[in-house]
């Protein structure tokens, strides 16, 4: 087996627990990894003025592809989230993330397995934000009065929502690459197109087009996001493929994760065309941060993604048996799941369910 050479953010808040449990879990599984580390957060800013260091998104570009625990996003300090500052310096465009049911985890049910690709680049997350009172918004407010295309109260702060055809293309033909590579039969795009007409409405027509060019080899259907959410809750079986713009992607993952027992178990990547970076659904969880108390499952499945994205398929074959097992026994199981599955029994720590998957894994 060829030696791999990783970039290594282990992030903060439960992310330093939970990197580590997933370092032990790729070792146990035998896959020969080289960690480069390399850091960001705001750890970082005393240090090298920025909570994201040149020097590592230049790590994460040389490797190719890294795996990073959350970062937590200070409020009101004036920086941007180092999760998405990340996706945008690599372009990252893809965000990629599984929904499966792990029996044994607390799921509302037995039966999900759909893929969520969010788009990841624009959207409400673009981060095009105009303050309250600020010269400009009052500017902003005076041009939308003066053509007419509304009136806003003087009072307000703006976001502005970008949706490019470009952008929309991309993300919706790489759901349907994503569909046929992985003998997925349908791709469903999910939007507002019936409010916003300018933005969801054109993320619906350009998904039309694009679902034009796999006609007769992958179906294609769409949802309004507000009766998406209701049809997710009823029957999630429903779906495969569900492609979104960002902030409802971002949302639905939540969801998602809470329908198979919840973001302690959901795993994901973001993909660019040079790189990948592989990062659990959750965020730093400062209420539980350096107690032990942390499910590292969602880090360690988003590292079996990284090694099937390496080629190195039997080693994530692996990792993925080692947790259905240990969750199907039941006996290791962190709160998070012990509140899920209703269970009476002591919860184990980060570190014992750590050990119970790397003795699965070396028996
Ligand atoms: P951030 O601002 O970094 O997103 P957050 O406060 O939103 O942090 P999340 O990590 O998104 O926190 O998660 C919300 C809650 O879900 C946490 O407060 C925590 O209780 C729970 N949670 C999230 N991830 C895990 C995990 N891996 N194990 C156990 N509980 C978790
Ligand atoms: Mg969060």
């Amino acid at each position: 087996m060829a030696k791999h050479t990783v970039t290594l953010i282990p992030g903060d808040g439960i992310g330093i627990e939970t990197s580590a449990a997933m370092q032990r879990v790729v070792e146990a599984s035998g896959a020969e990894i080289e960690w480069e580390i390399a850091e960001a957060g705001a750890s970082m800013v005393e240090a090298c003025g920025t909570p994201l260091p040149d020097s590592t998104i230049e790590a994460v570009r040389r490797n190719g592809v890294a795996i990073k625990g959350p970062v937590t996003t200070p409020v009101g300090e004036g920086f941007r989230s180092v999760n998405v500052a990340l996706r945008q310096a690599l372009d990252l465009y893809v965000c990629l993330r599984p929904v499966l049911s792990i029996p044994g985890a607390g799921g509302r049910y037995d039966d999900v397995d759909l893929v969520i690709v969010r788009e990841n680049s624009e959207d409400l997350y673009a981060g095009i934000e105009f303050e309250e009172g600020a010269d400009e918004t009052r500017e902003l407010i005076e041009f939308c009065r003066s053509a007419q295309a509304g009136a806003i109260r003087p009072d307000s702060g703006i976001s502005i929502k970008p949706v490019s055809v470009t952008a929309t293309r991309n993300i919706v033909r790489y759901a349907f690459e994503y569909a046929l590579e992985h003998g997925r039969s349908k791709v469903t795009a999910v939007h507002k197109a019936n409010i916003m007409k300018h933005t969801d409405g054109l993320f619906l027509r350009v998904a039309r087009e694009v679902a034009k060019r796999y006609e007769g080899r992958i179906e294609f259907d769409d949802r309004i996001i507000d009766a998406f959410c209701m049809n997710m809750v009823i029957d999630p079986t429903q779906f495969d493929v569900i492609v979104f713009p960002n902030l409802y992607g971002d949302i639905a993952s939540d969801l998602g994760a809470g329908l198979v027992g919840g973001l302690g178990i959901a795993p994901g990547a973001n993909i660019g065309d040079g790189c990948a970076v592989f990062e659990a659904v959750h965020g730093s969880a400062p209420d539980i941060a350096g107690k032990n108390l942390a499910n590292p499952t969602a880090e360690i499945l988003s590292a079996a993604m990284m090694l099937d994205h390496l080629g190195e398929t039997a080693c994530a074959s692996r990792i993925r048996k080692a947790v259905c097992q240990v969750y199907a026994e039941g006996a290791v199981l962190t709160a998070d799941i012990r509140k899920a599955t209703g269970s009476t029994h002591a919860a184990a720590s980060c570190t014992e369910f750590t050990d119970a998957l790397v003795a699965a894994l070396t028996s």
